[in-house]
């Protein structure tokens, strides 16, 4: 990049409606910072796309300079995949409009959406899209990867629940990609992450939620692990799809409803979710209240976009972040034991082992109905690596891969291709299983150049 002449960059700011940020302008440091502080790359352009006309003539212009290209949406991912060094980033992040159709129950995503920005819509309808837990998350890159989160179990994975989108291909062309125009197009991109091209527009499919729904938090002592755990793990298999439960182990947080004296002690904490009034979830919460002694607990009615936000604080960006992931069709005895010993030793209170469950509406499609194949897992399982000082990276990154490792031997062998750091290329077979195949010629046919390929990539020559 350092080569491109200064009047082919003023050409292509003018063939843009947004702006063009370039090294040492304001808002160029702004703009090149992602969720994940140890990320740090400095692109030669970040074009703040306005509308997918300027993101078809970001992607002609890199690909006839021959610039890396990546594509940004929420700036989530771990990898850092938003952002290149010395190349063109297209900046989805001015495009985050969403337009809700009550009546045919559909909403229209931008591609730079949030999480936040879709349920804010939606809600205002009593509407919502089945997407994740962490209201900052991209609607776009989540969605591109599969999706799921406290609606997955009654309605599906975000990719179950796409109609069709709007993608700008490597060839500097807008389609639309649905069950009946560009089929294999559409198969590719519930799953298949940004490889295929640039999506500019969603089409979901809305459901009744909330406004209100009941959730909370129910937190025992780590010392109890063993037994909440096991109790758990049981507890889920006979949980109706519309209730959720997830399990995070980690240092107590000061929360306002846990007494001093427990705040950085170790906890494991239950997240209930129901889309129902507080008579409904009773049964529920009054089962796991029985789990153990509980050091505290805070469920009750609230807005579903206040509960949507309400992990925000212990997500927030600008930390350092190592994550890994396993899949588990079941929670065995032993992986219990193995999440519980390290979860007793995290390195930083901001180190976390997230249990999101799964299963129900998520798993009632065969493995080859998208490109996301995993239509078999209870649980997708997060060790949240997360610390403030460069000083810990070594330790707190140790402590992940030995939780990884030890894990592995109770785990599925697959991996949500979301939760991907950026060292793992080598699990992306992994990720896709048997579509990896399909995927690879989706991708010859679409981006034989591998213009797309700051993303889990798949190749198209692999
Ligand atoms: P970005 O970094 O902007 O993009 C990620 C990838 O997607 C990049 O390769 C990018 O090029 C591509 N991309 C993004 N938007 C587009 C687009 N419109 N068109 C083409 N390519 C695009 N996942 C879940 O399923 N459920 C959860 O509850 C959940 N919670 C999370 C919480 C946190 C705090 C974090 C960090 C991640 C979480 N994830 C979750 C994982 C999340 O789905 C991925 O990190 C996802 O990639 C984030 O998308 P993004 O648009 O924010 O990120």
């Amino acid at each position: 990049m350092t080569n491109m002449k200064n009047d082919m960059v003023d050409a292509f700011k003018a063939t843009l409606r947004g702006p063009v940020l370039q090294p040492g302008e304001p808002g160029y440091d702004e703009a090149r910072a992602v969720w994940n502080a140890m990320i740090d790359r400095r692109p030669a352009l970040i074009a703040r796309c306005s509308g997918t006309a300027d993101v078809m003539a970001a992607v002609r212009f890199a690909r006839a300079n021959g610039l890396p290209l990546a594509v940004r949406g929420g700036g989530h991912s771990i990898a850092g995949s938003a952002l290149c060094d010395d190349g063109l980033v297209i900046d989805l992040s001015g495009m985050r409009g969403v337009h809700v159709d009550p009546r045919a129950r559909h909403a229209w995503v931008s591609g730079g959406a949030t999480l936040a920005d879709v349920d804010h819509e939606t809600q205002s309808c009593g509407l919502a899209v089945p997407l994740g837990i962490n209201s900052t998350t991209g609607a776009g890159g989540l969605t591109l990867g599969g999706g799921f989160g406290w609606l997955s179990r009654m309605y599906g994975l975000a990719v179950d629940n796409l109609f069709g989108a709007e993608i700008v291909t490597a060839d500097g062309q807008r389609r639309w990609a649905g069950l009946q125009e560009e089929p294999d197009l559409f198969w590719a991109i519930r799953g298949g992450g940004g490889n295929f091209g640039v999506v500019t527009l969603f089409q979901f499919a809305l459901h009744p939620v909330g406004p209100e729904v009941t959730a909370g938090l129910v937190v025992f002592p780590a010392a109890q692990g063993r037994e909440v755990m096991r109790r758990y793990r049981d507890l889920v298999d006979t949980l109706p799809d519309e209730l959720s439960v997830w399990a995070v182990l980690r240092q107590a947080p000061p929360l306002p409803f846990l007494s001093p004296e427990v705040h950085g002690s170790g906890i494991v904490a239950l997240a209930l979710f129901s889309p129902q009034g507080p008579g409904a979830a009773q049964p529920l919460l009054e089962r796991v209240r029985g789990f153990g002694q509980v050091l505290g607990e805070h469920v009750g009615p609230m807005p579903y976009e206040a509960w949507q936000k309400i992990f925000d604080p212990l997500l927030a960006p600008g930390a350092r972040n190592y994550w890994k992931s396993h899949n588990f069709t079941h929670l065995s005895d032993d992986a219990i034991d193995v999440v519980l010993r390290f979860a007793g030793s995290v390195p930083t209170p901001h180190c976390e082992i997230f249990l999101g469950l799964i299963g129900g509406k998520a798993n009632a499609h065969p493995p080859d109905a998208t490109a996301y194949p995993h239509r078999n897992v209870q649980f997708a399982m997060n060790v949240h690596g997360r610390w403030l000082e460069a000083a810990d990276d070594a330790s707190v990154v140790g402590w992940t891969r030995d939780f990884f490792a030890a894990a592995a031997p109770h785990a599925a062998g697959s991996v949500y291709i979301n939760f991907l750091t950026q060292d793992e290329g080598a699990r992306i077979h992994e990720a896709y299983g048997p579509n990896y195949a399909r995927l690879v010629e989706i991708k010859q046919r679409y981006d034989p150049d591998n213009l797309f390929r700051f993303n889990h990539n798949i190749r198209p020559d692999a």
